[in-house]
């Protein structure tokens, strides 16, 4: 088992973390691996950029504490994860309607009570500013503190204070209720099942859910776009479910100090010399790898790990997918505005923003000390006044001005991520035949869990052709 600078047992081409994760896997079974990046750093599309004291993410990733490759890939460790506040925040007809924690039905009418027994006064928000800003909109506030957030679960923020019972999309105590009930069915359903469900998309899919047209239309509907960066809902149905499923058993986090921590780490725990950047893969076959900087290198095996059109490139044949377009745009403000940890849904889409969040209440050391961070996305094409459109959105979502805000980035993928429409195989073939295998997203589901599944998957492929006994067998975190 080697690895010189012209020949490894395996060379990976890219040093995403799809890429990066197989790499733990075969260097922790004694193999020489050879990870090769065009880029100047590692991460691939996990890029967090400093800026003035901010760490402003390219994308704005949500992702959930339910995945097991979060916590169960060898080389991330446990990652410090920064959670949303449980449930959403739906603005609505001029509202912002917080849902509580809709993972169960005890949970969403724990939260109803909740509401009902506590007295505005039990909520005081957090933090001063957040109480002068939500003061001088009329607005009660939630605060930054799970706790207190608690206290608000099913309230309508912008309503009078004991105004619950107006009819707004997402309401109604017994609503919260049965769509808890059905997300905490979804919890409990193994992926076997799921899959086996008839497969249509998403949109189709929700309109034979059973649930009253205002929860479909205000909570679930907003949700999963964000979920699948997929504002029209083409998506497969299986994997709106699966997705669905992950944010049931857990909820949302982001990684502390920006996305690009999770790649770091992968590419910090390897031994040292494995990763080689600025090194820009131009052919490659089973045994050999011609590159623009380095000339050729050899190698037993190939795993491709970067993005589905580069792997095309490489390896003509390979199916490319539509992409979907994401925006992400970071503001800062004086003052945080009123909403705390929780994420903010459009259930109107009035707007090009499908959703937002204070950051630096998330995860506080993403702004410096004094300042707040707000990260919005933007699915699909982008309007042309792209700042002011957004701007105006959001002043509107989150009931404060934004005149004062300052743009601190704004950045557009238009290949973002694969899209997933049926049918969608979230376990596609990582082995083209013994020696050559492709990884990536566009190999599972388009998600930062899938990329790292199918390193893993592709990792288990190579062992096992290799002959490699025993070493990955049971290393793989599993899908229920
Ligand atoms: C704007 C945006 C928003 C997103 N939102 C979310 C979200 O909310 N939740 C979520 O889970 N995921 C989200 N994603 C998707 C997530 O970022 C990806 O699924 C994941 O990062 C893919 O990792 P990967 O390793 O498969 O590919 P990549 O990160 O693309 O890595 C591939 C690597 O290969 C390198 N490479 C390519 N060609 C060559 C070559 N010829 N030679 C050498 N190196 C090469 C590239 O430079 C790159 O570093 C989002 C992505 C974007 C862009």
């Amino acid at each position: 088992m080697r690895s010189t600078a012209h020949h490894a047992d395996v060379i990976i081409i890219g040093a995403g973390i799809a890429g990066l994760s197989a790499a733990h896997l075969l260097t922790g079974a004694g193999l020489g691996v050879s990870v090769l990046e065009a880029a100047p750093r590692v991460g691939g599309r996990l890029v967090t950029d400093a800026v003035d004291g901010f760490r402003l993410d390219r994308l704005g990733p949500l992702l959930c504490t339910a995945w097991p490759e979060l916590t169960g890939t060898p080389g991330l460790g446990a990652p410090e994860l920064r959670e949303f506040a449980p449930g959403v925040l739906v603005h609505s007809e001029g509202r912002r309607h917080l849902t509580g924690d809709i993972r169960s039905a005890r949970g969403a009418l724990k939260a109803a009570r909740t509401r009902s027994s506590a007295p505005w006064a039990h909520r005081a928000p957090r933090t001063p500013r957040a109480l002068r800003g939500s003061a001088a909109s009329g607005t009660p506030a939630a605060s930054g503190s799970a706790g207190s957030a608690q206290g608000v679960y099913g309230q309508e923020l912008g309503a009078p204070a004991r105004g619950g019972g107006r009819g707004g999309v997402v309401t109604g105590a017994i609503d919260r209720a049965r769509l808890g009930a059905a997300l905490h069915r979804l919890a409990l359903t193994p992926e076997a099942r799921l899959l086996a469900r008839p497969e249509r998309s998403a949109a189709e899919a929700l309109a034979g859910v059973g649930l009253p047209g205002r929860t479909v239309d205000g909570i679930l509907r907003p949700l999963l776009a964000a979920l699948l960066s997929d504002p029209a809902l083409t998506t497969s149905s299986r994997s709106a479910d699966l997705a669905l499923r992950d944010y049931a058993r857990g909820g949302l986090c982001v990684p502390a100090g920006g996305s690009a921590a999770l790649p770091e780490l992968l590419a910090a725990a390897l031994p040292p010399g494995t990763v080689r950047t600025g090194v820009h893969v131009t052919a490659a076959d089973i045994t050999s790898v011609r590159t623009k900087e380095h000339g050729e290198l050899g190698c037993r095996s190939l795993l491709l790990a970067t993005g589905a059109g580069a792997a095309a490139e490489l390896l003509p044949g390979l199916r490319v997918p539509s992409f979907r377009p994401v925006t992400v745009l970071h503001h800062t403000a004086p003052a945080p505005p009123p909403t705390g940890r929780s994420l903010v849904l459009d259930g109107d889409r009035s707007g090009p923003v499908a959703y937002t969040s204070v950051m630096s209440e998330v995860d506080p050391s993403r702004a410096p000390e004094g300042r707040a961070l707000i990260t919005s996305t933007v699915l699909g094409t982008p309007p042309p006044d792209l700042d002011r459109s957004v701007r105006t959105h959001l002043a509107a979502l989150y009931g404060v001005t934004t005149d004062d805000w300052e743009l601190l980035a704004a950045h557009h993928e238009p290949e973002a991520v694969p899209a997933m429409e049926a049918p969608h195989d979230p376990r596609r073939p990582v082995r083209v035949l013994a020696g050559l295998y492709v990884c990536g997203d566009h190999r599972d589901t388009s998600t930062v869990q899938g990329a790292l599944h199918s390193g893993h998957r592709a990792a288990g492929a190579i062992l096992t052709d290799l002959g490699v006994p025993g070493a990955h067998e049971g290393s793989l975190p599993r899908a229920a």
